[in-house]
């Protein structure tokens, strides 16, 4: 079966509400109606027989009705009283005098019956005629020592004629609501699904190729605009991730096809002179440098690529960067030698972290490489440890070139490095800072930088210390 569409869904569940509730209320106010006539009815058969009875003499024991006959009210109100009656000699159970309407004897009461009311208090009793339902009341009348007993009476009929056409009218009014609803509800939701359409059409022409299209905002705020101003923000989310992806693919190609096109030129330069052994050897040294470049920077984009995609597992361990930072100044300080700076630290001891000890390597190891690599001979280079209650802070310090401040808000950022006239280019990929800015995200730490160009630059990380998680 074909799934049934919003709009029809809506519709019909607006449709059911509208039945139920038109005929909750009909029933209920059917209720009402019927027993405020009932109600009206009694009272009414209530005047006439208190009326009547206040007209009614016996004379020798015979019932008679003495009113003044000339005045209208009095004559009105006996035709009617007098419309539905019987009058009963208790004693006997002996119908003394009956209306006209009940002369074809359809209402007649035995002895029986009479001592049976008799002996009860005024009561109602309704009771079915040729001319339909009629409400009689009886009271008790006596006249020296005799007793009779009256009865009174009202038709039913117009009760029954006024709640059959209140029946009649729910009949057409339920169902005219319901369809009068049903079209309005058919309208409304066709209405306020409108824009819903429009979204789904605009969002379906968006592509690849598009993603700088956004989907209209109305301005009312409603939740259609909602939905719209989410989707617009997933978007620009989208728009600005392929955006990186595509500058990431572009930055790639042009970082390897420099290093690629001086390979090229080397070996075809030495193709076409006659070398001897030595300058060929030249020539493969210098290639065999590129090709370890290469090899680096392809080692970190997969790292890169590994660690973004989630594939990486940071492993929460205690580790001591005190003794860590103090062993990899030492092995780093030949490298800082040839370069005639000095490497130093100063740890206090046993600062621990907790995390993982190769990617904290990776970063102290980026850190003073880079360090060591930006400050000119002659230069120093220091590494502090130290620690808080809540912190464990890493720093870096040199003296080297510096970076200039329009540049310090993109070292992070992949493949950046700043002007390549101010150290050799062809050192770094540019990779290393994100790698470490990675690693310390995902130890929960932060990283600043103060930098100054020719004074130097600090590195500080600040990770929280001791047993709390990276993750
Ligand atoms: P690279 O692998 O090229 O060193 P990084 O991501 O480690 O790439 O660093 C990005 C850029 O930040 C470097 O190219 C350099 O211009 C700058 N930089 C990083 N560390 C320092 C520093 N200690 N002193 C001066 N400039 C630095």
């Amino acid at each position: 079966m074909k799934p049934l569409t919003l709009r029809t869904k809506l519709t019909l569940f607006y449709s059911i509400t509208v039945s139920v509730l038109l005929t909750g209320f009909g029933l209920v106010y059917y209720r009402v109606l019927a027993a405020g006539i009932d109600t009206d009815l009694k009272e009414d058969v209530l005047d006439r027989t208190s009326g009547l009875r206040g007209y009614l003499r016996f004379e020798e024991g015979q019932p008679v009705v003495v009113y003044d006959m000339d005045d209208p009210d009095e004559v009105t109100f006996i035709g009617r009283a007098k419309r539905y009656y019987q009058v009963y000699e208790i004693r006997t159970g002996r119908l003394l005098d009956e209306s006209d309407e009940f002369r074809s004897g359809q209402v007649r009461f035995s002895p029986a019956d009479i001592q049976h009311y008799a002996e009860t208090a005024p009561e109602f009793v309704d009771i079915q005629t040729d001319q339909g339902k009629i409400r009689l009341r009886y009271e008790i009348v006596t006249s020296g020592n005799d007793s009779y007993l009256l009865f009174v009476g009202a038709s039913m009929q117009p009760i029954d004629d006024t709640l059959d056409s209140f029946l009649e009218g729910l009949a057409w009014v339920i169902p005219l609501g319901v369809l009068l609803a049903a079209i309005a509800a058919w309208f409304m939701a066709g209405k306020a699904l409108e824009p819903v359409a429009a979204l789904g059409k605009a969002a379906g022409e968006i592509a690849v190729s598009s993603l700088d299209r956004r989907l209209p905002v109305q301005g009312s705020n409603d939740e259609l605009d909602q939905l719209a101003i989410q989707f617009n923000e997933t978007l620009e989310r989208l728009e600005k991730a392929v955006g990186e992806m595509k500058q990431f693919t572009a930055s790639i190609s042009h970082e390897l096809r420099t290093p690629l096109a001086i390979l090229r030129g080397e070996a075809e330069i030495a193709l076409m002179q006659t070398n001897s052994p030595e300058q060929y050897r030249r020539v493969l040294v210098s290639q065999l440098e590129e090709f370890e470049k290469l090899t680096r920077m392809i080692n970190q984009l997969l790292t890169l690529a590994r660690a973004e995609s989630g594939e990486v597992e940071v492993l929460k361990e205690q580790v001591n960067v005190s003794t860590m930072v103090q062993t990899l100044t030492e092995e780093l300080e030949p490298v800082a030698a040839s370069k005639n700076l000095s490497l130093s630290c100063k740890c206090d001891p046993d600062v621990t972290v907790s995390g993982d000890s190769a990617w904290i390597e990776r970063i102290v190891l980026n850190l003073v490489d880079n360090a060591i690599k930006f400050t000119p001979p002659g230069g120093s280079v220091t590494v502090n440890v130290s620690t808080d209650q809540q912190t464990a802070t890493l720093e870096v310090q040199d003296n080297g070139i510096g970076i200039p401040s329009d540049a310090l808000p993109h070292i992070f950022e992949r493949f950046y490095r700043t002007d390549p006239s101010r150290s050799n280019r062809a050192e770094g990929a540019g990779l290393g800072l994100t790698l470490v800015k990675w690693a310390v995200d995902q130890h929960r730490g932060s990283i600043e930088v103060e930098s100054l160009p020719s004074k130097g630059s600090l590195f500080r990380i600040k990770f929280p210390s001791g047993i709390i998680n990276p993750n």
